[in-house]
């Protein structure tokens, strides 16, 4: 499905920009704005498995994003001022906002020094384990465990099966099978039992990973100093909150806020669901962060903000800026909401 899905997009994308039917489709699709969303920002690695490359682009494709709505007379602003402009249903101008999930210090690095460049403001959703140091990023450990091997047992559903992982390849569809296994998962203490024992059996230190790759509460507090910057919530620990019981997911709502409003002084409040598609945040997910007071709360859903989103601020879709698509010729494609459109099978709206 996922293969499916990134080739409907690709040719999409494609077919798109060299017919030119973006710039006619444009005044009907476009909305009034779009939130993007990104992850890494640090320069390409050489290694050829890299299976999770779809969270992380180059300072030069963001420099070239920013350029690109600058040169449109696009508005960059912070989701503050996206919620007061849908409130007030200010739709003079056009407007893109920039979020940042899970608290990469490259973020900092790489990131931040762009987003300066244009003064533009942008919004870093944190997880607190992030920044407590104690989150487990499941789908860096499991590529790290499938970068160092040449093969992996694993038992399925039961079945105790052999995965080959000689060649980059191998690699690949191993992490396919192995990630789309460990999404299925009842609970995250399923995930987190299944790649402890990988890390353990393939000599990854698991609990190194968070404290490498996301900033500290303290990075984060001179971070967030600079005016740019605004800090959202990701839930304490980066959970699928749809599988979790109601009480759960209002905790880890509710408590990851006041953990990071106690940690850096600073109000939240913007929210942003874990892994954000469909299996991770509904109609229920939806309910409570209206209910937790939050003023908007962002999915991963592909699509851009239309006048009515102001009726659904708590089910925004963003746009991702996915590293499989680092082609500048994409932009104007990306900015006309064909792309997302054609996801949506041209709803405006989709926030049941
Ligand atoms: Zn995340």
């Amino acid at each position: 499905m996922k293969q499916f899905r990134n080739a409907v997009i690709r040719a999409g994308l494609g077919a798109l920009y060299f017919t030119g039917a973006h710039a006619l489709l444009r005044p009907i699709l476009s909305g009034v704005g779009a939130v993007f969303t990104l992850h890494h920002v640090r320069p390409c690695r050489q290694t050829e498995f890299q299976p999770n490359h779809h969270l992380e682009v180059t300072p030069e494709f963001l420099r070239a994003t920013l350029s690109h709505l600058r040169a449109r007379g696009i508005d960059i602003i912070s989701l503050d001022e996206m919620h007061q402009r849908l409130i007030e249903r200010n739709f003079a101008r056009r407007f893109a906002c920039f979020t940042f999930d899970d608290g990469y210090r490259d973020n900092r690095d790489f990131a931040l020094p762009v987003m300066r460049e244009f003064d533009a403001p942008f919004t870093l959703f944190v997880a607190s384990d992030f920044a407590e140091g104690t989150g487990r990023l499941w789908w860096e450990a499991l590529e790290r465990v499938i970068a160092r091997t040449t093969s992996l047992d694993v038992t399925i559903g039961g079945v105790a099966e052999g995965l080959d992982a000689a060649t980059p390849a191998a690699k690949q569809a191993a992490f396919h099978r192995l990630h789309d296994w460990l999404r299925a998962l009842p609970g995250g203490h399923d995930v987190r039992r299944e790649i402890s024992a990988l890390c353990a059996r393939h000599g990854v230190d698991e609990a190194a990973i968070c404290p490498e790759l996301c900033m500290s509460w303290d990075e984060l507090k001179s971070f967030c100093g600079d005016p740019l910057v605004s800090i959202g919530a990701h839930t304490i620990s980066h959970c699928n909150l749809a599988k979790q019981t109601g009480e759960t997911a209002h905790h880890e709502m509710t408590e990851s806020r006041a953990r990071i409003e106690t940690a850096l002084q600073r109000e939240v409040l913007h929210f942003a669901y874990p892994y954000g598609d469909r299996i991770a945040a509904g109609a229920r997910e939806f309910t409570l962060a209206r209910a937790a007071g939050y003023k908007t709360a962002v999915t991963t859903r592909p699509g851009m903000i239309f006048t009515e989103s102001a009726g659904h601020l708590a089910a925004l879709p963003r746009v991702s800026l996915n590293g499989n698509y680092q082609d500048e010729r994409i932009l104007p494609v990306l900015t006309s909401g064909a792309a997302t459109a054609l996801w949506n099978g041209f709803r405006r709206v989709d926030a049941a």
